[in-house]
């Protein structure tokens, strides 16, 4: 019999999925990536650039983030661009400098898988894998990601709707992985003033579907750096466990993103002012 109270899944509309289903298991899932779990009462901090483009750029951007209080680095070293022609990351060397300075931070790696053939490289250096919003339906992507040892970050299609992301999910708890976290990064909509529309809405409504993790990404999800503190308090204020966020050393000089990435006094101070949302809530920002 389904109920209405807070704490018990209702109908959704749709057959959620029985793996990512809080139905079938209503206690929490906590991810734990290398150390650093998500999913309980911390807020985690993920940041870093949107991708690396030098060696300078990665290391002052991940001590800076390091210093300010994030808990896991981020940074892409395979990048999926709109346009061929635009820098498409620095691969393999990328993720030896993402090794590098994760080590030197003691800060847990996140990077972007893109290509079944990218899996075990990529699974050498990282410490969570993140699956884009371009490839939240790449079907043999989430088998591979489901059938390797590391945590996936799932970010959602851009057009996707909660089901669908909810589907995507179940492929890879069913290859026998369960530490996912799921990633709200902004969909699609009439809307041309922002990059994307940061829903919101997801949050309760894939915590009250499914016993995952959810995080906010609001540099995606806005695009716009003035507006990314604002949404992401908004983000630890309507339940996230975490969130992603794009820095950069010198955001006007960016590669990619730039104009969606925090510099790193802006970085520092968001923090600061994370934490006293975070206590309302009766949460910490680890
Ligand atoms: C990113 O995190 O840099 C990225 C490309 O994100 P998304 O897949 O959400 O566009
Ligand atoms: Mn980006």
């Amino acid at each position: 019999m389904e109920t209405n109270s807070c704490d018990v899944p209702v109908n959704a509309g749709f057959p959620i999925p029985p793996r990512v289903s809080r139905k079938i298991k209503p206690e929490a899932t906590i991810v734990n990536v290398a150390g650093v779990t998500i999913g309980g009462s911390d807020i985690v901090i993920i940041a870093g650039p949107c991708a690396v483009e030098s060696q300078d750029q990665l290391f002052e951007t991940a001590r800076a983030v390091a210093a300010g209080g994030a808990g896991i680095l981020r940074g892409g070293a395979f990048k999926p661009r709109s346009s061929p022609y635009n820098f498409q990351g620095m691969g393999e060397e990328g993720l030896r400098l993402l090794g590098l300075i994760s080590k030197e931070t003691g800060l847990p790696l996140v990077t972007e898988v893109m290509d079944t053939r990218q899996v075990e490289l990529v699974a050498g250096y990282a410490d969570m894998l993140q699956i884009g919003s371009r490839n939240m339906q790449n079907f043999p992507l989430l088998k591979e990601a489901g059938l390797c040892k590391k945590p996936i970050l799932l970010k959602r299609g851009m057009m996707a709707t909660i089901e669908e992301f909810l589907l995507a999910a179940e492929y890879i708890l069913n290859q026998g992985n369960d530490q996912v976290i799921l990633c709200e990064r902004g969909i699609r909509t009439f809307e041309t003033s922002t990059r994307n529309t940061l829903d919101l809405s997801a949050v309760p409504m894939l915590k009250r579907l499914s016993h995952l993790p959810v995080i906010i990404d609001p540099s995606h999800g806005t695009g716009l750096r003035w507006m990314v503190p604002a949404m992401t308090k908004a983000a630890v204020a309507v339940g996230a466990d975490g969130i992603i966020m794009e820095v950069h050393c010198n955001p006007e000089e960016a590669l990619c993103d730039g104009h969606q990435s925090l510099n790193l006094p802006e970085f520092e101070q968001l923090i600061k002012e994370l934490k006293k949302i975070a206590l309302a809530v009766d949460r910490n920002i680890s």
